[in-house]
């Protein structure tokens, strides 16, 4: 696919790069002039899987994080890839109040709120390998 724009940024698994993150992504689809509340949802689930790859992802440990971001037609389309633990049931992770933390005041609502907000996404993961989100939105 021919895109119009693509940008990629690596980042350390530590929580202050969540904000990070969810601002280099505002910032990238800022051209499109995007409604504030479609600026809000692409923002949102992007804070939302990095801190997935933070918490869940990297655990215990730190890595790197990387975010993929492309724009085509006035979609943009969202990696965010971690190299940590994987997840064994990506279709139990993404049920609703699913949580492998719950002792931690998750809601489990993560993968609930990217499904929302985006237009789709894609989760691969592998046990052991990292985790990759793809999520994508059309921007109004
Ligand atoms: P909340 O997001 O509401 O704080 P949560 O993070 O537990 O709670 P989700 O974001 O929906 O809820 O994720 C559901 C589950 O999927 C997590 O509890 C975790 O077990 C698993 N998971 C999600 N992302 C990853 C990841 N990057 N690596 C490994 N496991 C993950
Ligand atoms: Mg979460």
């Amino acid at each position: 696919m021919n895109y119009d724009n693509e940008m990629q940024i690596k980042f350390k698994s530590v929580s202050e790069n969540e904000a990070l993150a969810r601002t280099c992504a505002a910032a990238f689809i800022l051209p499109l002039n995007p409604t504030v509340s479609d600026l809000n949802d692409v923002k949102t689930a992007v804070c939302e899987a990095v801190t997935n790859a933070v918490i869940h992802g990297y655990e215990n440990m730190t890595g790197f994080i990387e975010m993929r971001i492309k724009t085509a037609d006035r979609t943009v389309y969202i990696e965010i890839e971690d190299k940590g633990a994987g997840i064994d049931d990506i279709k139990k992770a993404m049920t609703a109040l699913y949580t492998s933390k719950p002792e931690e005041e998750r809601s489990g609502m993560g993968f609930t709120v990217m499904e929302t907000f985006m237009d789709s996404i894609e989760v691969i993961s592998e046990k052991g390998k990292g985790t990759t989100v793809k999520m994508s939105k059309k921007i109004s």
